[in-house]
């Protein structure tokens, strides 16, 4: 699937610029046009990937290039005042060859946060391609403002994209890790997840067939219909066979050799399959209730069968309870074996339900400060028999 990739604010510039390079590395083929947006001309001139004529600074006269200091009413305000000159960046995008945008941004500071549902809503107005976002959320040792910031965004976001796939730094930041070493793992983790899936609808003429692949229609109809999503992903590494796919097709089996080894590679299959949707997601969430879900697993194609798949895709529409499960392979000459499970509509999301409630306080709290500094402030001022009177 090929998209577009707007990243807005740090963390959606610093990912975008990841997924260059892994569409560099990997060959993927997913990221037809990458740009970058920014209050902060700093954090541009960090990428390493991004073009520089694709690098858009915004608010220039606003805040002269340092950016919004985690200010998302800011940075959505600056967003709107500036969407020209976003628009002049996507102009270059040859937009009849992407499937769909891909907005990304960190919901807890302040560029981002703010303007990406301010471009998500423009976006989808002049086109009709799909509009998704990738929001990541704070850490909960953020403090209460980021936590603040990506409540509110949270609620924008959604309503403005036609999908919002989410992922939680909250639930994978490691503890005694300096945070840029556990960004960029944690960006590492982002990129290889939705490489896979949006890889999947993406397979050249030069790549094996795949026994059903997966279309690109098929993420898009699994996205389709609006609301969360998370995404789940597990891999184990395997032994490449020097022929590639051609032994599985000569035997006539649909991959993994001898009836020994499909049973194997099938039992391999939906290990992965559960061990995906079971562990560690994107964004926590119970699974029970999803409204719609695609299953992709990918590696070398002697190593991958339908029956496997079929299994996995079953199993999952048991766990979800839901009716829409699609699912395919995505053969790729690594020594991995990887299942990549889309949850899209998931709503029973306890991790949302503790971020507004962080956010609700932490609104109390700022409002309670402030009224109380007003007043601190005026009888520190005001000498307190009134004797002194102000020049003007
Ligand atoms: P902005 O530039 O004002 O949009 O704000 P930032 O992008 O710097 O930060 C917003 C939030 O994104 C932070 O609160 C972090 O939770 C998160 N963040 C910042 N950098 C990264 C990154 O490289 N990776 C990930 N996963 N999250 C990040």
């Amino acid at each position: 699937m090929k998209l577009a990739m707007i990243g807005f604010g740090q963390a959606g510039g610093k990912i975008v610029d990841k997924f260059l390079e892994y569409d560099q590395r990997t060959q993927s083929g997913i990221v037809r046009a990458a740009v970058a947006v920014n209050t902060a001309r700093a954090d541009l001139m960090g990428l390493q990937h991004v073009p520089e004529e694709n690098r858009v600074l915004i608010g220039q006269s606003r805040v002269k290039g340092h950016g919004v200091g985690a200010d998302n009413e800011l940075g959505a305000e600056i967003a709107e005042e500036d969407i020209d000159e976003v628009q002049g960046a996507i102009d270059n995008i040859p937009v009849h060859e992407v499937d769909a945008f891909l907005i990304i941004a960190g919901m807890g500071g302040g560029s981002g946060s703010g303007g990406a549902p301010v471009i998500a809503k423009h976006l989808k107005r002049i086109y009709t391609e799909p509009v998704y976002g990738l929001g990541i959320l704070p850490g909960g040792d953020e403090g209460g403002i980021y936590t603040l910031n990506a409540a509110r965004s949270f609620q924008t976001f959604v309503r403005e994209v036609d999908n919002l796939m989410v992922f939680d730094n909250d639930s994978w930041r490691q503890s005694g890790e300096s945070v840029q070493s556990g960004y960029s793992e944690i960006n590492e983790e982002i990129v290889t997840r939705f490489g896979i899936l949006f890889g999947a609808g993406e397979i050249g003429g030069g790549d094996d067939v795949a026994e059903s692949v997966v279309d690109s229609s098929e993420i898009i109809n699994t996205l389709a219909g609006g609301g969360v999503s998370t995404i789940g992903y597990a891999a184990e590494e395997v032994e490449m066979q020097n022929s590639g796919g051609l032994l599985s097709r000569f035997t006539g089996n649909g991959g993994g050799g001898t009836g020994e080894d499909t049973a194997h590679t099938t039992n391999r299959i939906t290990n992965l399959v559960r061990k995906a949707a079971l562990g560690r997601l994107t964004l926590p969430c119970e699974i029970q209730g999803t409204e719609r879900a695609l299953l992709v697993m990918s590696g070398p194609s002697e190593h991958l069968n339908r029956k496997g798949i079929e299994r996995g895709r079953k199993w999952l529409e048991e766990q979800t309870g839901s009716m829409e499960v699609r699912g395919g392979d995505y053969p790729v000459k690594e020594p991995n074996v990887a299942s990549v499970v889309l949850l899209s509509g998931v709503t029973n999301v306890p991790r949302i339900k503790e971020l507004q409630q962080v956010a609700i306080e932490a609104q109390d709290n700022i409002d309670d400060i402030r009224q109380e500094s007003e007043t601190n402030l005026e009888s520190l001022v005001e000498d307190d028999e009134d004797e002194l009177d102000p020049l003007f």
